[in-house]
């Protein structure tokens, strides 16, 4: 008997939660994106993964289906199918989580595909979009962090003094430009996957008290959001400049939010597993929102 806590539809954890949490509470489970390039590793959850999340990097090189270089882009899409391919294996995975391209990718490590291009992406998108369908697996895209660790950024640098003009950022981090990706690839199997903890490292780009209202944003089209990445973050204290993925109910979110996610007609992961106590605690937080 399915338990859905409230929600509409069945929820999932991490694979890493293992196999015996997993099925001793009736739920589904997500690859992470750091599982991607060995999911040979979870033979023994054949099936009980319902979605994978796709590779986001290869031996630290960030992928870049947005490339000019018609080089790089083709075999950042190839990785991408490869993958598609592997889920065959796994009976049950329906959803497949994509994280967009970079922007701009200024690492060291980053030899090739550090710039990308809005239409380049968008032709990427429905490309893969079109090659999931075939093989029976809904495309959804995860809005993406604000990355301040991955910049560098101290703490005692204010949000208004950072230029992230020349920084690492992808696209489909604000809400706005997330919905719109969307709507220009245009596919029916390309729906919206909405990350709060991401939302969260966002919304710290702009002052507290405008934050609540970057934050509900995220929730403007409803409709198009088909897959939750559901966790809590530190909306006002200097901690939530990091994808924290707290457990729900241990941030400073706001309850409005975690409620509107809790009526979505949407699929749930909740994205962290710490350990069982800290779940049944979540969950009953769930349960009465
Ligand atoms: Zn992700
Ligand atoms: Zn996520």
């Amino acid at each position: 008997m399915q338990n859905n806590f409230g929600t509409k539809n069945p929820i999932s954890i991490p694979a890493k939660a293992g196999e015996k949490i997993i099925q001793k509470y009736h739920f589904g489970s997500e690859s992470g994106v750091a599982d991607a390039e060995n999911l040979d590793s979870f033979k023994n959850l054949k099936n009980l993964l319902t979605s994978a999340h796709a590779p986001q990097d290869i031996d630290g090189i960030r992928l870049n289906i947005a490339s000019e270089s018609k080089r790089f882009r083709d075999y950042s899409i190839s990785v991408i199918k490869k993958f598609i391919d592997s889920l065959m294996f796994f009976p049950n995975i329906r959803k497949m989580n994509m994280h967009f391209p970079p922007k701009r990718w200024v690492k060291a490590t980053q030899h090739e595909g550090n710039m990308g291009k809005y239409s380049i992406m968008i032709d990427s998108i429905f490309n893969i979009g079109s090659y999931a369908d075939d093989h029976d697996i809904k495309l959804v895209l995860e809005n993406l962090n604000s990355y301040w660790w991955d910049n560098e950024i101290p703490d005692d640098i204010h949000f208004d003094d950072v230029d992230w003009g020349s920084k690492n950022e992808a696209f489909g981090m604000s809400p706005e430009e997330w919905i719109q990706i969307c709507e220009d690839v245009n596919h029916a199997n390309v729906k919206l996957c909405l990350d709060s903890s991401h939302v969260c490292t966002y919304a710290h780009r702009f002052s507290s008290e405008k934050r609540e209202e970057r934050v509900m944003s995220f929730l403007s089209r409803p409709e198009l959001i088909d897959h939750v990445h559901w966790s809590d973050n530190y909306l006002y204290d200097l901690k939530g400049r990091r994808d924290s993925h707290l457990l729900v109910g241990d941030g400073s979110l706001p309850r409005n939010l975690h409620q509107k996610i809790k009526n979505l007609d949407a699929t749930i992961l909740l994205e962290h597993y710490y350990d069982e106590s800290g779940l049944i605690k979540e969950l009953d937080f769930i349960e009465k929102l």
